[in-house]
């Protein structure tokens, strides 16, 4: 498909459409009717485009969204008058009112957030999630504090306790589950606890997209779905045991990042190369230099080994990654010129780069990788 024409972008990334929404009906496939999904857009959905994956979603009837601030979670709201907004991360006391004004969720464990909350005078009620520490020592209250927290919060007329969460700690980075379910048992603990002070939140989760492929016990009404809804793995570990659990289940990566060749530049063998002079050419070399650097999130850490593809051949960063700009290696791919597309992640013709394949050279996760692509670059949705 050329889009080339389409847009007066020299770096873009491009969010497709149809993975988006194929991830949705895979992981809808392992919910119960009882489990409604959240798409997770926090970070500018992991990347992908904050608006475009909302209406990505939206399309696909998903209208729960989680997100980490306030701002995020008033961008949101000022488009979709009928989202169902949570958000999980921290608002100063002085900006409550505006997630009570705008019906938007929002976490609670604060002892702050009490005093605000019951001098907070409006007609709405404030729509509460009660944090439960169960292990990952984030965020939360952990079980002495909870009743008591729990108590003053249900006290206070313009409350509403919607929900109650937690999140897990290592349920990624292994394949043996035994501190998630320990989790979940303490999650299930903290259930009974509040019951028994008359308080049963109507939304209860815990699930992240780890937790969504590969343990059922932990979906309860909702599931928080973030880095999968985009297609990628949280971690290989997962990846391997929800292949071997269901052969069926599969995922699509929905993100291209590209950009154009601004000049090519023919160079005699020994040539060094960019900043610092830290590499040279080994042979007489076709360079293109790329409108595209550290700024916009491809990392300086893939300085002399990252790789893109140009006319479908995988072609190296020569040199350091510079603020604005870096160098790459075309001689293998004779007919890049000025103006030529170059995918830095996603695929061109048959070969791709991953993010996993970046994380791996870099010493990150896929996660961090496609979080870090400054938002500032338009994002396009594509249909394919
Ligand atoms: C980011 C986040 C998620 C999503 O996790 P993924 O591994 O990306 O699915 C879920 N819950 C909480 C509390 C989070 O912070």
């Amino acid at each position: 498909m050329s889009i080339k024409n389409q847009h007066n972008y020299r770096t873009w990334v491009e969010v497709s459409d149809k993975a988006i929404s194929k991830n949705i009906s895979a992981v809808r496939n392992l919910l119960s009717r009882e489990t409604d999904l959240v798409a997770v857009v926090k970070s500018n959905a992991y990347g992908h485009g904050l608006m475009e994956v909302v209406q990505i979603a939206y399309k696909n009837n998903v209208k729960r969204f989680a997100v980490d601030s306030i701002d995020e979670a008033l961008k949101i709201r000022s488009v979709y008058s009928d989202a169902w907004i949570l958000v999980m991360g921290y608002i100063l006391p002085v900006r409550l009112y505006e997630a009570i004004d705008a019906d938007i969720s929002f976490v609670a464990y604060s002892d702050l957030y009490l005093s605000v909350l019951e001098s907070i005078k409006t007609e709405k009620k404030a729509k509460v999630h009660l944090k439960i520490e169960t292990g990952t020592m984030r965020q939360g209250l952990c079980g002495e504090e909870l009743s008591a927290y729990a108590e003053k919060v249900k006290n206070i007329p313009q409350v509403l306790i919607e929900g109650m969460y937690t999140h897990f700690a290592n349920i990624e980075d292994t394949s043996d589950h035994i501190f998630a379910e320990q989790q979940l048992k303490n999650f299930n603990s903290a259930i009974e606890q509040l019951k028994n002070i008359g308080i049963d939140p109507p939304l209860k989760h815990t699930a992240c997209s780890a937790a969504i492929i590969l343990l059922e016990s932990t979906h309860f009404n909702i599931a928080r779905l973030g880095i999968s809804l985009y297609g990628l793995w949280s971690s290989k570990e997962t990846k391997a045991i929800s292949q071997q659990k269901n052969q069926d289940f599969s995922l699509s990566t929905a993100l291209t990042w590209k950009t154009t060749i601004a000049q090519i530049k023919n160079v005699e063998a020994g040539t060094a190369v960019s900043y610092g002079l830290t590499e040279s050419v080994a042979r007489n070399s076709k360079l293109a230099i790329l409108p595209v650097g550290y700024w916009d999130g491809y990392d300086r850490g893939l300085s002399s080994v990252g790789n893109v593809l140009v006319g479908g051949k995988r072609c190296k960063v020569i040199g350091r990654v510079c603020m604005n700009m870096m160098i790459v290696d075309v001689t293998d791919a004779p007919e890049a010129h000025e103006g030529s597309e170059v995918v830095l992640l996603g695929s061109q013709s048959e070969d791709q780069i991953t993010a996993d394949m970046i994380a791996g050279k870099i010493n990150t996760i896929n996660y961090e990788v496609v979080t870090r692509i400054n938002p500032n670059l338009p994002r396009i949705i594509v249909e394919d």
